[in-house]
């Protein structure tokens, strides 16, 4: 009775430089809290006995095959370099090859110090490990490609956050734990044969058929021109984009002091530490090219050309703005029931907006009440939606299936932030019945569920939350 996890680890075969080996400590009384069966089975992870997943996902128990470390990278958070970050507070255990053939990072997170804490403990309480686990898992159920969660546990310890709270572990699921990040700390420190091994084993295990550092670079912007307007199509705001929390891969990682927006403004921020708005909504994709202008910047140090390698690196930064706009509006035109192009729908998306976020209009029910016309009573002023129905109607006429192409783009669920609160101090007091219900819920999030439909409402008055913390 044990549990097997076929462990094929790639990032442990490169030099010592790229990582600490480093085994998860050990808690005192780890209780799982919660398991993914449905993503096990996608790893070929195979479980018959929950008192062993306890001890295995607390780090307690290290299971045949792992091979424990913590990575190293740097980045720039807030826009200053910090020459050191690295896993401060997770270990890597190492890497499946699933039933549909994908590689993917096992890491345990809150999983004790390591040689990159600094001054950090090394542990997660319990809020954020459950806040990670809800969103990212619906994420991934949005369609929108993001790291997963496995398991979470509680530790039995006690951590000190503000204030005394239950320890836990989250297990991450990544498609890698490469980030901006772990390009510059090499480029930085001037080990170009580390940077060279690097980019080439990020080439092998995300982007086959990219050549060379330009071509990597090519292909993550493609990637991440694809991820942010996937965000901000379901009004999702990640709070902290630093570039040691933009993922290689092009999946969403870090979920922080992230929040998905009730009321639309363009805005909005959440994050209790980001004071100056730089990773507002709508800032979100300008620092997305700001943070590929850092791996460029990276990748660039190992080329011998420089000459020829900045001319290529700056025209491949330069078309990630009109690429991200592409998506966004192909994103947006789907929103409004558009499946064919025209010139004015720009425009039309542009003035919805502009009106959703003069009349408090809630980002999702708004789009979701579309279809059948209800969209009006999310509006402060219900006119102000009317007039611009009367041109969108017009529109609409010169297409097909458009109910069809909105109930696809328009989620009915997302984690909103008053119900993550919500769960967690539940959970905080035991009662996970409120996180089982906000998951299930969450699993299917563009079906109508009855039962649920309190879930889809806008906090009152006393439930906003009004900052999410990184207090992790
Ligand atoms: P984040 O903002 O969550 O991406 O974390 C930034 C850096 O701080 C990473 O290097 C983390 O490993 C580190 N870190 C965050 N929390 C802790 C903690 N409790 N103990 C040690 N390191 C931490
Ligand atoms: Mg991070």
């Amino acid at each position: 009775m044990t549990l097997t996890i076929p462990f094929d680890n790639s990032y442990a075969r490169l030099p010592d430089g790229f990582f600490a080996r480093q085994k998860p400590e050990p808690v005192r009384a780890p209780r799982l809290v919660a398991f993914n069966e449905p993503l096990a089975k996608i790893l070929g992870v195979s479980a018959d006995d929950v008192q062993d997943l306890a001890q295995i996902f607390a780090g307690n128990t290290v299971p045949d095959g792992a091979e424990p470390l913590a990575q190293l990278y740097s980045g720039h958070q807030f826009g200053h370099y910090n020459p050191q970050l690295g896993d401060g507070r997770a270990v890597l255990l190492g890497e499946t090859v699933g039933t549909d053939g994908v590689r993917r990072d096992i890491q345990l997170k809150g999983s004790g110090r390591t040689p990159f804490s600094r001054q950090g403990d090394g542990r997660a309480w319990l809020g954020p490990v459950l806040r990670e686990y809800v969103v990212s898992e619906a994420m991934h159920a949005l369609g929108i490609p993001t790291t997963r969660a496995l398991a979470a546990v509680e530790t039995g310890e006690i951590v000190l956050r503000e204030g005394p709270m239950p320890g836990a572990v989250l297990t991450r699921v990544a498609r890698s734990h490469l980030r901006v990040g772990t390009f510059q700390v090499f480029a930085a420190r001037g080990q170009f044969d580390r940077l060279r091994q690097l980019t080439d084993y990020a080439i092998a295990r995300h982007y086959p058929d990219a050549e060379g550092p330009m071509g990597l670079l090519r292909a993550v912007r493609d990637a991440q021109a694809r991820l942010i307007p996937a965000w901000m199509s379901v009004g999702f705001i990640h709070g902290v984009m630093n570039t040691d929390n933009c993922a290689i891969s092009g999946e969403t990682i870090d979920y922080g002091p992230c929040a998905f927006m009730d009321s639309y403004h363009p805005n909005t921020v959440y994050s209790s530490i980001d004071r100056m708005g730089r990773y507002a909504y709508s800032n979100q994709p300008d620092i997305a090219v700001w943070n590929l202008a850092q791996l460029a910047t990276a990748l660039i140090q190992q080329v011998e050309d420089k000459e020829a390698a900045v001319e290529e690196a700056t025209e491949i930064v330069h078309a990630m703005p009109d690429l991200m706009q592409q998506h966004w509006l192909e994103r947006f035109r789907a929103k409004i029931g558009l499946s064919t192009a025209e010139d004015g729908d720009l425009q039309l998306v542009s003035d919805l907006l502009t009106r959703m976020a003069q009349n408090q209009a809630d980002f999702t029910n708004t789009f979701r009440a579309l279809p059948g016309d209800k969209a009006r009573d999310q509006f402060t002023d219900p006119e102000a939606f009317d007039s611009w129905s009367v041109l969108w109607r017009a529109r609409l006429q010169r297409e097909s299936a458009s109910e069809q192409t909105m109930t696809a783009a328009n989620p009915a669920f997302t984690p909103r932030n008053h119900r993550v609160e919500q769960m967690i101090q539940a959970a905080v007091g035991g009662d996970y019945d409120p996180f089982h219900r906000l998951s299930t819920a969450l699993l299917r999030p563009y079906e109508d569920q009855p039962e649920n439909v309190d879930l889809t409402r806008p906090p009152a008055e006393s439930e906003v939350v009004q900052a999410t913390f990184c207090g992790t």
